[in-house]
């Protein structure tokens, strides 16, 4: 293909539009990897509305890994001590519905289950749903959201009665006070950093405000940067609001009183618990000053227009609902939203997440932000599907981490993952790995090779990658942009949702999965968003291609206006049953597991700017590798000096489930007896690295997300002198070396 596309980078919920340009442009020499490989060139898309242009390195070098280390055939094995052989397609369709068969005989429905991602495009989830929710009748389809934004998804469906951020990136521009609370945007949504950031030079009234327990990129912009202990965000927010709620009775303009008499309900409850959060008790539960928390107080309390961000800080939390939903309530209590430049922001993680969000990318939801315990959502569905009364299942399928422990007791037959890698993202990673080998069958759909889920599996079938098939993404903004093939697949890798496809008809579903192309199964899942909060009914993807990246909603006969960027709640009027947004109060409750006397240390873990994930493709782009080319623990210096250590030196870091071994970085930047790593290594790529290994499974009980950010761990000095990153080759050859796989 010759053509220039127009596209949504694939990497981060920032959704950046980027224009793609093919290796062969005439009268130019022909781009080359350093390999040798022509590659497709990208460069940000001005004309996009989320972006304007912008981009960052993830996005301006995705060409060069779109060939390298591909998947290309379908590989199955009997056992996970044995070669993979390659088999035709048919083989390994034949055998997935075979296995199902025999799972769903044996074990019942529930013993299948499904683990995608926010990689997939809309399509993908909603073919995937159709067969797992719809067809087999389990609710077992979950996906990495639930490590990501299921805390952000559980705190908007009670505080405002659905999904979806109320805000879009014009407010970036707007607003005169950001609050970034457990987000480091400017490594992991760069973008957005850049045009908040602008916004914070041009004007000297806008003020931000950072709360996160490192210095961070962004940190260091901040007009006021609360370096707070992990763990007591909501003891900060509270003490925000037992501040604002006390000079309102002074000056009644801190709090907006109307809004909350006539568009809120909970505001008692919330004033009662408040109480206890007096700014002498939160500056010493945080470990910051009286003075930072009324500063911060006074400028929320004083600005025209608060924008507060968030992202895996507060999301990935053993209370990271009530964490978000403390947030919202700051926004309740001060009435900001619902207007310009104001409004709780949830950043998502992935490309596609919100667009798995709309399709149903969660084990208790249906697409159109549907529940499966709600009858009349199943049943619209149900009927919408043609599928019999009951056909979709009332109970809430398994979150990731209970199928975990699902197999472990031998309860899945059949486990099935889609572009994500487990085997690296999970916490007590030690424990999932065991839990993996004990699955009798085991399927990864995935576009690299090897990623550390091959390790585990049974058959690998060759997806089709983004740039290789046709489908929708939404970014954290609610816009869709249609992201088109503008490449061919290597060897005989299929789209996603082609793969469901085709199962579904080997299990009798013809008519259910009888679609041509992805513009028809993305047309079947826009009518079942018809009346729903992300009503897409008036696009299509040659709407969307004419037209250009599109928010939600967007209903058929009253689609937002082009090049006019919309807000949820302008009207105050919100989903819930009375249409009043709620305010949900709860004490802080800290961290599932505080640093004490054998885990003296508190680690946090994050991601760094170039990175992404797993790695499965930063590590094959050289430039981000030479950017990152080693994992590290930072401590601060105060810490170094007790354990006697200095910049360089190793460090075995230990916590109940397992340890690491790890250079440090010795830096003020982070607060004393709280330690960082970054989450991307995994063991593909260096030897005792994972973070994962480290990290505990205990959730927040509503949304299930584990608290991946935080556990306590001792750090014992260790000599050792080699880096921890693996030499690999960036050839082929990585498959047969490091699998011994078998060609044909
Ligand atoms: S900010 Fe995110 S979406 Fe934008 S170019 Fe970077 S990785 Fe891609």
């Amino acid at each position: 293909m010759t053509e220039t596309a127009k596209t949504q980078c694939p990497y981060c919920g920032v959704g950046c539009g980027l224009e793609v340009f093919p290796p062969a442009v005439p009268g130019k020499n022909i781009t080359r990897a350093s390999d040798g490989t022509p590659v497709w060139q990208a460069r940000g898309d001005r004309t996009h509305p989320s972006s304007l242009g912008q981009v960052c390195v993830k996005g301006a070098t995705i060409g060069e890994s779109l060939h390298k280390d591909r998947l290309k055939y379908p590989m199955m094995r009997e056992s996970l001590d044995q070669p993979f052989k390659r088999v035709t397609w048919d083989v390994a369709l034949d055998a997935i519905a075979e296995r199902i068969k025999t799972v769903v005989a044996t074990q019942g429905q529930d013993a299948i289950a499904m683990y995608g991602s926010g990689q997939l495009q809309t399509e993908d989830y909603y073919v995937a749903q159709k067969l797992l929710k719809g067809c087999l009748g389990t609710n077992n389809f979950d996906t990495n959201s639930r490590l990501c934004m299921s805390s952000a998804v559980s705190a908007y469906a009670e505080s405002f009665g659905a999904d979806g951020p109320p805000c879009n990136y014009d407010d970036l521009d707007i607003t005169d006070c950001a609050f970034l609370i457990g987000t480091n945007t400017a490594e992991c949504h760069p973008i957005i950093f850049n045009r908040l950031r602008k916004n914070h030079k041009k004007n000297s009234q806008t003020r931000l405000i950072v709360v996160d327990p490192r210095a961070t990129d962004t940190s260091k912009h901040a007009d006021l940067h609360l370096a707070i202990k992990p763990g007591t965000d909501i003891d900060l927010m509270h003490g925000m609001a037992y501040l604002l709620l006390k000079w309102s009775e002074q000056s009644p303009q801190y709090i907006a009183q109307h809004f909350i008499d006539k568009f809120t309900n909970g505001f008692e409850e919330y004033r009662d618990i408040l109480k206890d959060y007096t700014p002498e008790k939160v500056a010493k539960t945080c470990g910051i000053t009286v003075a930072e928390i009324k500063q911060a107080a006074r400028y929320w309390g004083k600005a025209k227009n608060v924008l507060s961000m968030w992202s895996m800080g507060i999301n990935q939390s053993s209370e990271g609902t009530a964490k978000a939903r403390t947030l919202i309530n700051l926004h309740l209590l001060t009435g900001q939203i619902g207007r310009p430049g104001a409004g709780p922001f949830s950043l998502t993680g992935q490309p596609n997440a919100m667009g798995g969000r709309e399709a149903g990318g969660l084990a208790h939801l249906l697409p159109g932000h549907r529940f499966v315990t709600n009858a009349k959502d199943r049943s619209e569905v149900e009927d919408f599907w043609k599928l019999p009364a009951g056909q979709i299942s009332a109970q809430p399928g398994m979150s990731i981490w209970e199928t975990i422990k699902a197999m472990e007791l031998g309860d899945i037959g059949l486990f099935w993952v889609v572009a994500t890698n487990p085997a690296v993202s999970l916490p007590d990673l030690d424990r999932v790995k065991k839990a993996l080998r004990n699955c009798p069958f085991v399927i990864h759909q995935e576009c690299y090779s090897p990623t550390e889920m091959a390790e585990f599996s049974h058959l690998l079938l060759p997806a089709a990658q983004w740039s290789e098939k046709t489908g929708v993404m939404t970014n954290s903004e609610r816009r869709l942009t249609l992201c088109p093939k503008f490449r061919t697949p290597p060897g005989e890798a299929r789209a996603d949702w082609v793969i469901f496809a085709e199962v579904g008809q080997r299990l009798g579903f013809v008519r259910e999965f009888a679609f041509n192309d992805a513009a028809e199964v993305y047309g079947e899942f826009v009518r079942l968003t018809k009346g729903q909060p992300c009503d897409q009914t008036g696009l299509s993807h040659e709407y969307l291609m004419t037209n250009g990246p599109t928010q939600w909603p967007a209903p058929k006969g009253n689609l937002p206006t082009v090049g006019v960027s919309n807000r949820l709640y302008t009207d105050l009027k919100f989903h819930t049953d009375d249409r009043r947004a709620k305010f949900i109060a709860c004490h802080s409750k800290g961290l599932a597991e505080p640093a004490d006397v054998n885990f003296p240390y508190v680690l946090t873990t994050g991601r760094l700017y170039g990175h992404w994930h797993t790695m499965s493709r930063t590590a094959r782009i050289e430039k981000i590798m030479k950017m990152h080319p080693n994992p590290f623990l930072e401590i601060h210096p105060r810490d170094a000096k007790t354990l006697s250590l200095q910049e360089g030196d190793w460090v075995e870091v230990r916590s109940r489930r397992g340890c690491v071994r790890l250079p440090v970085v010795v830096t003020k930047g982070i607060v004393p007896g709280t330690v960082f790593m970054p989450i991307h290594w995994g063991a593909l790529w260096a030897e005792n690295a994972e973070a994962n290994i480290l990290t505990h499974p205990i959730a927040c009980p509503v949304s299930k997300q584990p608290e991946l950010k935080a556990c306590a761990v001792s750090l014992v000095p260790v000599s050792g002198t080699a880096s921890p990153t693996k030499e690999l080759s960036w050839t082929s050859g990585l498959l047969e070396k490091l699998f011994q796989l078998t060609p044909v």
